[in-house]
C-alpha cells in the first residue's frame, strides 16, 4: 500500500516532451499532443498512455522516514555493500541474517514476510538471491524495492554455487514474480556479473528509467556505485535520509 503524500503529480511526455502536471483531485490534464495524460492533483497519481513506455512519471513525495528491510545474497553478509550504502544514508535498516541452506526457500519467504509485517517495512532491498525475496515480497506487500544484481532464476544459478537443497521448492516462489509492479521497482546490474546470467530476463521484466546497467561492474555490490544510486532512489521515493545530498 503506497502511503507516500504527493508534493507535486507530474510526469513528461516522451513523444512530445511536455511535462504536465495534475494540481487538484480531479484536474485531468493531457499533453500538447494528445498522446498521455495525468490525474489526481495531491491525492491520487493517475496517468495513461498508449505504451507506459511513452511517459516518465515525476511525481514528488513528501520525504518521510521509512524502514528498510535488506536481504542479503547467498553465503553473503547482513553489512554488505548494500547495507554500507544505506547506513552511509543514515536510513533506518533492519538486515536479517540468512542461511538459506539451512531452510527451505518457502521457509525464508515466511520469515521475510512476518518481518516485513513486525517491523512495518516501508522499503526492500535486495542483492543477488536476496533480490529475488525482495521482488516476491514488494509484489506481495506492494511495496517499492531496490535490486542489486537479483538472482531472479535462482534454480538456475544456485546450483552452480554448491546449493544442494531442493530446487523445485523455487518455482511457487518464481511464480509470483510476474505480479511485481514495474513502477515501485529500481535496478542496478554489473555489466560484468560473473554469477548470475540471468540479466536478460531482469531487465525484461523490471527496465524503466532507474533500470541502470554499470558496463564495469560485477556481481559483488561493493563493484557498484551504490551510494549514489541509492541516493538518488531515496529521493525518488520520498524517504527522508540523513545525507542525501552533495554525494557524488
Ligand atoms: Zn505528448
Amino acid at each position: 500500500m503506497d502511503t507516500r503524500r504527493i508534493l507535486r503529480n507530474r510526469l513528461q511526455c516522451r513523444l512530445c516532451g511536455d511535462i504536465i502536471e495534475s494540481r487538484s483531485t480531479h484536474e485531468l490534464v493531457h499533453c500538447k499532443c494528445g498522446s498521455c495524460f495525468v490525474d489526481g492533483g495531491r491525492s491520487y497519481v493517475r496517468y495513461g498512455a498508449k505504451s507506459r513506455d511513452d511517459i516518465v512519471l515525476l511525481t514528488e513525495y513528501e520525504e518521510t522516514p521509512v524502514r528498510i528491510l535488506n536481504i542479503h545474497g547467498y553465503g553473503g553478509s547482513a553489512e554488505n555493500a548494500a547495507w554500507g550504502a544505506l547506513h552511509s544514508l543514515g536510513c533506518d535498516i533492519v538486515s536479517p541474517v540468512i542461511d538459506y541452506d539451512a531452510q527451505t526457500p518457502a521457509e525464508t519467504y515466511s520469515k521475510l514476510r512476518r518481518t516485513v509485517k513486525s517491523e512495518k517495512i516501508g522499503l526492500l532491498t535486495g542483492t543477488s538471491l536476496g533480490g529475488f525475496y525482495a521482488a516476491i515480497l514488494a509484489a506481495e506487500f506492494h511495496l517499492p524495492v531496490i535490486l542489486v544484481n537479483p538472482c531472479l532464476c535462482p534454480f538456475l544459478t544456485l546450483p552452480r554455487l554448491g546449493y544442494h537443497g531442493d530446487i523445485r521448492a523455487f518455482f511457487p516462489l518464481f511464480a509470483k514474480l510476474p505480479q511485481l509492479d514495474r513502477d515501485t521497482v529500481s535496478c542496478i546490474i554489473g555489466g560484468r556479473d560473473e554469477v548470475v546470467d540471468t540479466h536478460d530476463l531482469t531487465r525484461n521484466l523490471l527496465e524503466n528509467e532507474r533500470f541502470r546497467v554499470i558496463p564495469e561492474g560485477k556481481h559483488s555490490g561493493a563493484t557498484l556505485p551504490l551510494l549514489h544510486y541509492f541516493s538518488e532512489l531515496m529521493r525518488y521515493y520520498g524517504v527522508k535520509t540523513d545525507k542525501g545530498i552533495g554525494i557524488s
